[in-house]
């Protein structure tokens, strides 16, 4: 029996040609998707396709969406062997992340890629991602695959995609993971990290919770931050959680009212995360009087989470735990490998 593959097309510039009329991008009928990658034909698995209508791009991309990708994952789980979904490149990370929370009982591969050059352009990096992506996806050893979680190739290495992030909006290196290794490294051959790739010992059928809560912010601090621009977020109406982007190992002002402002907050119910604005590390308030402060305010410790990580966890977490005391011991916890604790 050949191995099967589901091409999932959202959106984003790889299913994109150049209109020589108007000069701009437009989408190619996705389903003539062989025409422009005829190497597709020399897999010695089955890949299909499946487009959205419309297509979408990504920076249109939310939760609602979120949702429709995994129907189409649980309509076709039992169909094929693996998954490539084809997304834009600026929120992949946001998506491919949801999904690692949203999916339950994931024994197969969900691979996203996308490029930085239209699939109709001579130099496009699409091509070679698809092609490798596929490749991924199918790839299986003694019966099991060999990448059985949410990931996102691009270029060269594929990542645990709740700990990637994009970078680069030139390079076609776009993604990095900067506190965890890549899954895989591609070259002349592709090296899987086998250490590093999780083993699910989940059993159950596969399913996908489609419920996100979007109460949900997110707060970059800076030097000379207003108070009341500060006071305004932390009181808007409905916010439920907020993640803190704060300086280096989670440090943040001292002042008295910012203090106050986020003690008063969580105080009042709200989860306040706090996330390093640094690419790589992580958070520890203990480390500095400027941490410890926030500490002692009730905030709790992102760890070592991508931010794009921590907003998709918190939406998860708030549309699907019965209580607050659950959240609170799943942000401490590793659900998907998002945090080294
Ligand atoms: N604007 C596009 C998108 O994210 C860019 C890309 O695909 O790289 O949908």
């Amino acid at each position: 029996m050949k191995r099967r593959v589901l091409i999932i097309y959202t959106g984003g510039t790889i299913g994109m040609v150049n209109d020589p009329e108007t000069n701009s991008l437009v989408p190619f009928d996705f389903e003539l998707i062989e025409e422009k990658v005829p190497e597709l034909k020399r897999f010695d698995f089955v890949v299909d396709s499946t487009t959205f209508n419309p297509i979408i791009d990504s920076s249109d991309m939310n939760p609602e969406v979120w949702g429709k990708i995994g129907v189409l994952l649980e309509e076709n789980y039992d169909l094929y062997d693996g998954f490539v979904v084809l997304h834009g490149t600026d929120t992949m990370a946001y998506t491919a992340s949801a999904l690692s929370f949203m999916a339950y009982n994931l024994r197969k591969p969900i691979v996203f890629t996308g490029s930085q050059l239209p699939m109709g352009t001579l130099r496009t990096d699409g091509k070679e991602n698809l092609i490798t992506a596929l490749d991924i996806a199918s790839t299986y050893q003694d019966g099991l695959p060999m990448v059985p979680e949410v990931c996102i190739f691009f270029q060269d290495k594929l990542f645990r995609a709740n700990r990637t992030t994009k970078y680069n909006a030139e390079h076609f290196r776009a993604f990095r993971s900067d506190n965890y290794p890549p899954l895989a490294e591609v070259g002349i051959h592709i090296k899987y990290n086998h250490p590093y790739i999780l083993n699910t010992e989940e059993k159950g059928e596969f399913f996908v919770a489609k419920k996100m809560n979007t109460n949900v912010g997110l707060l970059k601090v800076f030097p000379g931050m207003d108070r009341s621009f500060l006071e305004a977020v932390l009181n808007a109406p409905g916010l439920e959680a907020v993640v803190l982007e704060t300086f280096g190992s989670g440090n943040a002002p001292t002042k008295k009212w910012f203090l106050e402002a986020i003690e008063k907050a969580v105080q009042n119910g709200l989860i306040v995360l706090n996330v390093t604005q640094c690419l790589a590390g992580h958070v520890e308030m203990s480390r500095y009087e400027t941490g410890v402060h926030l500490l002692e305010a009730g905030v709790f410790s992102g760890y070592d989470i991508t931010t794009e990580s921590a907003i998709t966890k918190l939406m998860y977490l708030l549309g699907n735990c019965e209580s607050k005391e659950e959240i609170k011991v799943k942000l401490n916890k590793s659900l998907k490998g998002e945090i080294y604790i």
